[in-house]
């Protein structure tokens, strides 16, 4: 049997894929054949961005090719509380399949995309080179480690369903670890946690961690001392959630140190290895698991593309959303780079990485394409801005939407009622209301499951390595 690695590639008996032709790839796909009198829109990546485009596309006269190395759309603002066994992985995703078959012009195929030849106009992956007459590059963003690379070995990153339960996996065998752990200090690493970066990601995880370690763990480890367990989050900057007004910054710190996260601000990272987590200043914190939320991005793809690439790897786009020497190629959400028309005196700056900026992206790109195919004008990329939320434990969120300015309860339940509604799927929605109920009911999480691979006993000399996504596909 042929042996296929972690990361999907064949071992050394394996035999080389055998290129297919584009019209077997796409009759096999479902797609309609090729070549075919319609243009035909490869569109590459499944996420906020990808699919909200293939919506779009849906039912007009154009062929649609939705390509996405996973078979499924990931709702990634509920990613930490998987991490956090809040959630099952299954209840924050999607399959592709399930959404684009509600369209007759839109199929999708599981494939990783490995480059793009603009002249050709065609897309490679490992099985064939797909020829496209527009191309949405929608392949999101990854961890930036800004240049020190040996982070990503020695950190844990949140950026899909497998970095979510290899960081839960982690977290809960380190408790289980310790209770047999007889060192003090080792039972002390294997309990603390560090998060590095304070921004909305790493202040729910912090947030949520303290949460399961209060609420739930110290009931299944009555024989471990709690009150030694750590949650610590480390940012570089001066405060946390650097994107909200200030009073919901200093609100947020605040409700961070009553649940019983340590928040360190002006502490850079300046290494990890082997769960010493080493600051600027030269202080040092031991811990079982370090997560890595200090940074993103343009994923991987962007890097392979041949084309210029502006701060954080992103790639420039006209305000229309399409690249100016191929202008058949749109990229948008967090690939894309593109300023924002300078507002109230404040300097230019890029769009953030964020969904709702992916998909307002993504419609604009469509109609775009759709635009250009009527031979009319195509219109420049408008942001229309929703605001910010983040949550803070179970009771307490922060948001900053139209000008309200809001924090407590109040906030946290509008962040729950905005993450069901968004949620796509209605068995999710279902599901994460349930297990939100549950848990909130009960204090309990059913979900501290350690499933899959199980990480490395301490002390063996590969327990600090953390094999996140990104480490996997390099
Ligand atoms: C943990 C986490 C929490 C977040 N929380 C929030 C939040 O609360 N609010 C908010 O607005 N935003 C949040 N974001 C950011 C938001 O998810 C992104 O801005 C948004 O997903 C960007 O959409 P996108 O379509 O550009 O990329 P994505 O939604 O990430 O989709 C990219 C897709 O491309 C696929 N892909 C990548 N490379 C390839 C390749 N080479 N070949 C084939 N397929 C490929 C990926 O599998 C993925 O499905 C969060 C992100 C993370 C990781």
């Amino acid at each position: 049997m042929q042996r296929v690695s972690s990361n999907g590639t064949a071992g050394n008996d394996a035999v080389a894929p055998v290129p297919l032709d584009p019209a077997t790839v796409y009759r096999r796909n479902g797609a309609r054949p090729w070549p075919s009198a319609r243009p035909r829109v490869i569109i590459v990546g499944a996420g906020f961005g990808g699919l909200s485009a293939a919506r779009v596309l849906g039912d007009k006269d154009v062929d649609v090719l939705v390509i996405d190395r996973n078979n499924y759309h990931g709702f990634w603002p509920l990613l930490y509380q998987v991490a956090t066994a809040g959630l099952e992985p299954e209840s924050v995703a999607h399959p592709v399949r399930a959404i684009v078959r509600q369209y007759s012009n839109v199929s999708f195929m599981m494939a990783e995309v490995l480059r793009v030849d603009f002249a050709q106009q065609v897309v490679i992956t490992a099985a064939a080179a797909l020829p496209y007459d527009y191309l949405i590059l929608a392949a999101g963003s990854a961890n930036n480690y800004f240049g020190n690379e040996t982070l990503a070995a020695h950190t844990y990153g949140l950026k899909d369903l497998d970095d979510a339960e290899l960081l839960r996996n982690a977290v809960l065998a380190n408790f289980e670890y310790a209770v047999s752990e007889a060192n003090q200090a080792r039972r002390r690493r294997l309990k603390t946690l560090v998060v590095v970066g304070g921004g909305p990601t790493g202040v729910e995880l912090a947030g949520a961690f303290v949460e399961l370690i209060k609420h739930v763990l110290v009931h299944d480890y009555p024989m471990l001392d709690m009150s030694e367990a750590r949650v610590v989050l480390a940012e570089a900057g001066d405060t946390v959630l650097a994107t909200f007004p200030t009073t919901l910054q200093q609100e947020a710190i605040r409700r961070l140190q009553a649940i019983g996260v340590e928040v360190r601000l002006r502490s850079p990272v300046a290494a990890v290895e082997n769960g010493l987590v080493t600051f600027g200043d030269g202080s040092q914190i031991e811990a079982g698991v370090v997560v890595w939320a200090a940074g993103v991005r343009a994923a991987a793809l962007a890097d392979r593309l041949g084309v210029s690439q502006a701060r954080s790897g992103r790639i420039p786009v006209q305000p229309a959303l399409n690249l100016a020497d191929h202008p058949e190629v749109f990229v948008i959400g967090d690939m894309a780079y593109l300023e924002s028309p300078p507002r109230r005196g404040q300097p230019r700056a890029p769009y953030p990485m964020v969904a709702p900026v992916a998909v307002q992206m993504a419609e604009r790109a469509a109609h775009n394409i759709l635009a250009r195919i009527r031979r009319k004008p195509m219109k420049p990329f408008r942001y229309f801005d929703k605001g910010n939320m983040a949550t803070i434990g179970r009771r307490v969120a922060v948001i900053d939407a139209f000008g309200i300015r809001l924090s407590g309860y109040l906030a946290w339940a509008g962040w729950l009622v905005v993450h069901l509604m968004l949620l796509v799927g209605f068995r999710n929605r279902i599901v994460v209301f349930l297990n939100w109920a549950y848990s909130y009911f009960t204090y309990d999480r059913g979900l501290r499951l350690i499933t899959g691979a199980k990480p490395p006993p301490p002390g063996s000399p590969v327990q600090a390595a953390a094999p996140t996504a990104e480490a996997r596909q390099l």
